[in-house]
C-alpha cells in the first residue's frame, strides 16, 4: 500500500463559531462531503470520543500539546510528528520556526523518511524547492525547516523547479501562484491538477509527503480572505487527488501539526486539536492508533509493514 500525507500547518479543530472559524464558510465542498455535509470543526467528533466514522473518511481529533504547557509550535511539533519523538517533551518547551541542533539530531536519528529508506521503502517529499533556497541555506541565511531536514536526513534528494515544469512536484502553495509573484517563469496549474500529482506520485511510491502552510500565515495575520482562499485551494487539491488515487491500496492522510487558521479572533496558533482526515486503505487501523503526534510515524511505519514502528523518547 501506500500513503499520501497532505501537511496543513496551523489547521486545528476549531469551534462553529462563524465570528472565528473560517472553516464554516470557506469554499470546501470535497471535504464537507466526506463529513457529511458538516464543516471541520470539532463538533463532527464532539462525544464520540474524538472519532468520526463515515462512508468514506474517518477523522480523528489529534492532540497536538504533547504534554507540554504552552502553545503547540511548529519545530517541535513537526519533528514528533516525522520522528515518533515527543520533541517538546526532550527540549522542555514547544519551538517555532526552525529546529535548533537537538531536534536536527533527533530528526537525523528517527525520521520517518529515514526509517522507511533503511526498510526498502520509496518515500518522497512533493514539494520542490528553487535554487534561490539553497543559495540561501548554503549561505547560512536560512535553514531546513523540520520537514526538509527530515527528507535529507534519509539521504534523499529534493525535488527541484524542473521537476514542478514536469509535472512531478507540488510547489507549497499548490498552484505556483506566489512564485509567479516572486517573478519565477512558471506555469500555474489548477489545485485539482496539482492534487493528480499528488495521487500519481503515491502510485510510484510507498510515502509522498506534501507540505503546505499558507493556513499558518493566514492564521497569524488573522487574514480572513487568505484564510479562505488557501482553504479553498486545498479543498479543491483534495478534491483532485480523490479524483485520481487508487484508494483501495492508497490512504490519504491530512493532518497538522497545530492549530491556528481555525480561531482567526487570536494571532497566535491554539491548543485545539488537530485534525487526521483518513481516506482509503487502512483508515480504520491509522484511525485507532492515533492520539497525538507522537503516533504519527509509528502509525505510518506500522501501515507500510515496518518493524519496530515504536521509538523512545
Ligand atoms: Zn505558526
Amino acid at each position: 500500500m501506500s500513503i499520501l500525507m497532505l501537511f496543513i500547518d496551523g489547521l486545528g479543530l476549531g469551534t462553529d463559531d462563524l465570528g472565528k472559524n473560517p472553516l464554516i464558510t470557506a469554499p470546501m465542498p470535497h471535504l464537507r462531503r466526506l463529513l457529511g455535509g458538516a464543516p471541520l470543526t470539532r463538533s463532527i467528533v464532539a462525544g464520540r470520543g474524538g472519532l468520526h466514522e463515515g462512508d468514506t473518511a474517518t477523522l480523528v481529533a489529534v492532540d497536538s500539546c504533547l504534554g507540554v504547557p504552552g502553545l503547540p509550535q511548529s519545530a517541535t511539533g513537526q519533528t514528533t510528528m516525522l520522528s515518533g519523538v515527543n520533541a517538546a517533551a526532550a527540549l522542555g518547551r514547544h519551538l517555532s520556526g526552525l529546529p535548533t541542533p537537538t531536534l536536527v539530531d533527533i530528526l537525523r536519528r528517527h525520521s520517518l523518511f529515514k526509517r522507511l529508506v533503511e526498510a526498502g521503502r520509496r518515500a518522497t517529499f512533493a514539494n520542490p524547492f528553487t535554487a534561490e533556497y539553497f543559495e540561501a541555506v548554503n549561505n547560512g541565511r536560512w535553514r531546513h525547516s523540520a520537514t526538509t531536514t527530515a527528507v535529507l536526513s534519509a539521504g534523499l534528494p529534493l525535488r527541484m523547479l524542473e521537476d514542478l515544469h514536469a509535472g512531478r512536484a507540488v510547489f507549497h502553495d499548490v498552484t505556483g501562484e506566489t512564485l509567479r509573484e516572486r517573478g519565477y517563469d512558471v506555469t500555474t496549474v489548477t489545485p485539482e491538477e496539482a492534487g493528480r500529482r499528488l495521487a500519481r506520485l503515491a502510485r510510484e511510491h510507498d510515502f509522498v509527503l506534501f507540505e503546505h502552510f499558507l493556513t499558518d500565515k493566514a492564521g497569524h495575520a488573522q487574514d480572513w480572505d487568505a484564510a479562505r482562499h488557501w482553504l479553498g485551494v486545498l479543498d479543491a487539491l483534495l478534491g483532485g487527488v480523490l479524483a485520481e488515487a487508487d484508494l483501495d491500496r492508497t490512504l490519504v492522510m491530512l493532518i497538522s501539526d497545530h492549530g491556528n487558521v481555525e480561531d482567526l479572533s487570536v494571532r497566535t496558533h491554539t491548543q485545539n486539536p488537530v485534525p487526521a482526515l483518513l481516506i482509503g486503505r487502512g483508515r480504520a487501523q491509522a484511525a485507532a492508533n492515533l492520539a497525538s503526534l507522537v503516533d504519527v510515524t509509528p502509525a505510518i511505519l506500522a501501515l507500510l509493514g515496518v518493524e519496530g514502528g515504536t521509538v523512545g523518547g
